[in-house]
């Protein structure tokens, strides 16, 4: 440990402590600043922010991370780092990773796929769980609401399932963007195909993060809904019966 580098700096926009929702057990949740993408429906636009005035030291992340850690060893718990994108700050998580590791501590990620994989190998092989969304199949539909194509995306859940780390394949499904049969038969197909995971989560869109719009002042581009609950069951039926394991 004494050879990790501890003052190292990062941007950190927020922390959850006692979170049961991103992984195994009671974690703690750091969410890192920047993301490369612009998702329409996002509901963290503060994480957008490369250089939030707030950075924090690794010691000082790690302090807090210490103070939950019998209960992270009590409930088969531990860390999660999500964003924003985590990987746009490379070095900090891969800091992160490793301090987590020489304590024993179970680290995750949530991850939106979109990052240069030779520059975040170390990190993936390191990481005991992995979290990342798959969208929206069709490339030109996927730019036009997230800025960037899904190729670089697809690519890089290859090679996570390729390093044996077994990801929750998340999708956030929002009514009239992705959760056509089509789609969604072509998700479940690309998994198959290519990949091997825990399992796929489908995460209903919310709009809960609206308001974090009107406060930070950016203009809202589109109206999402919900799906209903009768498309959220479909949605789940075709991926069972093309054989996808379903989780949570
Ligand atoms: S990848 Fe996640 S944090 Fe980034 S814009 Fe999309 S929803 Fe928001």
């Amino acid at each position: 440990m004494k050879d990790i580098d501890q003052s190292l700096k990062g941007s950190v926009f927020q922390t959850q402590r006692w979170s049961l929702h991103d992984g195994e057990g009671i974690r703690t949740t750091i969410f890192l600043g920047g993301c490369p993408l612009r998702c329409s429906w996002c509901h963290n636009p503060e994480s957008w922010n490369e250089n939030p005035i707030h950075r924090v030291t690794v010691k000082e992340v790690m302090d807090l991370i210490e103070r939950d850690a019998i209960f992270y060893r009590t409930s088969g718990g531990g860390i999660t780092f999500s964003g924003g994108e985590p990987t746009r700050q490379g070095e900090f998580l891969k800091t992160l990773v490793k301090n987590a590791m020489f304590l024993g501590i179970d680290t995750a990620i949530e991850t939106s796929g979109y990052f240069n994989w030779e520059e975040q190998k170390e990190t993936f092989e390191m990481l005991d769980s992995v979290f990342v969304d798959i969208k929206h199949m069709d490339p030109a539909v996927h730019r036009k609401f997230t800025g960037i194509d899904n190729s670089l995306i697809l690519e890089n859940i290859m090679k996570i399932s390729d390093l044996g780390k077994r990801p929750v394949i998340r999708i956030p499904l929002i009514s009239d963007v992705n959760d056509d049969g089509d789609n969604i038969e072509k998700t479940g197909e690309f998994i198959l195909n290519h990949l091997s995971i825990e399992g796929v989560e489908i995460l209903p869109y919310h709009n809960l993060g609206e308001y974090k719009y009107r406060d930070l002042g950016i203009e809202i581009k589109h109206q999402f809904f919900t799906p209903r609950s009768e498309k959220i069951q479909e949605v789940k039926e075709i991926l069972k019966k093309l054989g996808v394991n379903l989780v949570y």
